[in-house]
């Protein structure tokens, strides 16, 4: 295994894990050890060596990413990220709004689909039970979290949105310090930067055990049966995100970038497998910031800023992701949108994708936040919930593909000449 390169042994992880669910299925065991417990016990203890690095690094990486950009350039770089962020986020909305719209996967007669919303079922319970009271008032919200009362809390809680702009605010007045300290502090970033990347490292060692894991328990857990009444759905948002991620994203490559999409898509290649079996944008901004450093050779000024502000405010696939299922969940109860409220969809997709966290699942809230506003009702989520784990494993593969495209754009505007220039 050692001589195979890292994707490579990713990719026959998820073929193996993708066999080894199947076969199984979710009783299989030996001598009472059920399998699953025996994936559940792989893929946790890889998810928590990453999880592990998040706060440390998302603080390094900003801190000193912004440090070493400086006082002056700082307002450009970072004028230039949101607008990146902004707009690839509306356009990955718009190819869903025109996709559902197209192929209206909710339309005909679904009588027996909306009948098939069990308000029983024990998994949409616990998932209303977390949406539940949600509306327009959680929008404003995200913007009140982003300044935390306490930082150390914020780190505790997993609150990346808090410790983002504490990072900022951190690696800003650090740039402009004038302090006799103040290079002591960015030699102390930047060396735990470097100490995280090399634990990064070690720990994707690890990865093709550790996403063996994860897919399997997926796999074995779901099955396929399950499938069938939604396969039109998710094929809906399947090729929305294709478009997006294949079309639209590898356009602003070459001819904003000037970089070659095929090179980069190369060099992402790991980030891209581990943020599809993790299905986590956080978890994966470890191998994010590896592979844009050394494999598409960004700046780690340019890449420590833009990726872990990326891996939080900036979700392609789920800003794409929410809009489709909102879309469709209306087409299901018969309800005709108009013009109004398709745009109210388009943008609290925008807006709530911003806040998602980057952890799997987490659109559901997002979505309750739609059907709130334009008044569906919330248990339609059930109907997403049966193929929810798949299209939230692409979908995070192109929230991840996504920031990594910003940070080679961005560099590349910074006259940076990267290793994939066209
Ligand atoms: N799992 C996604 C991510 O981490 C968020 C979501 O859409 O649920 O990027």
């Amino acid at each position: 295994m050692r001589n195979i390169p890292l994707h490579w042994q990713i990719a026959i992880a998820i073929l193996l894990a993708v066999l080894a669910g199947v076969l199984g299925g979710p009783s299989a065991n030996i001598g009472g050890l059920s399998f699953i417990a025996v994936y559940t016990f792989l893929g946790t203890i890889f998810l928590n060596a990453l999880k592990m690095l998040i706060v440390p690094l998302v603080v390094s990486s900003i801190i000193s990413g912004m440090a070493g950009v400086g006082g002056d350039k700082l307002e450009k770089l970072g004028g230039k990220t949101l607008l990146f962020y902004a707009s690839s986020s509306l356009i990955a909305i718009l190819i869903g709004l025109a996709v559902v719209n197209v192929i209206a996967p909710g339309s005909g007669d679904n009588q027996a689909l909306a009948a098939s919303i069990s308000t029983s079922d024990p998994e949409l319970t616990d998932t209303l039970a977390k949406v539940e009271g949600r509306g327009m008032s959680d929008v404003v919200q995200v913007f009140v979290r982003m300044v935390p009362t306490n930082v150390v809390a914020a780190a505790a809680d997993g609150q990346m949105l808090g410790l983002i702009f504490f990072s900022l605010l951190f690696g800003f007045f650090l740039a402009r310090s004038k302090s006799e300290h103040a290079s002591t502090l960015m030699h102390f970033w930047q060396g735990v930067m470097d100490i995280m990347t090399a634990i990064t490292m070690w720990v994707m060692k690890f990865a093709p055990l550790g996403v063996f894991g994860l897919v399997a328990k997926t796999v074995a857990i779901t099955g396929f049966a399950a499938f069938k009444p939604m396969l039109l759905f998710f094929f809906t948002a399947l090729l929305a995100l294709m478009i997006h991620a294949f079309v639209a994203l590898p356009l602003l490559l070459r001819y904003v970038g000037g970089v070659s999409p095929k090179k980069h898509y190369a060099a992402m290649t790991p980030a891209l497998l581990t943020a599809f079996s993790t299905a986590s944008s956080s978890a994966t901004l470890p191998l994010t910031l590896k592979s844009i450093q050394e494999e598409s050779g960004v700046s780690k000024q340019v890449s420590g800023f833009v990726l872990p502000l990326g891996a939080t405010v900036n979700m392609d696939g789920t800003a794409l992701y929410e809009c489709v299922a909102a879309m469709f969940i209306a087409q299901v109860y018969g309800l005709e949108l108009g013009f109004v409220q398709q745009f109210t969809i388009v943008m609290i997709a925008l807006l709530t994708s911003i806040g998602v966290a980057g952890i799997p699942a987490a659109s559901l809230v997002a979505i309750s936040v739609i059907l709130g506003a334009i008044g569906l009702p919330l248990e339609g989520i059930g109907l997403l919930l049966v193929t929810d784990r798949v299209l939230d494993m692409l979908r995070t593969a192109v929230n991840v593909f996504s920031d990594s495209c910003a940070a080679v754009i961005i560099a590349r505007s910074e006259g940076e000449t990267t290793k994939i220039a066209a």
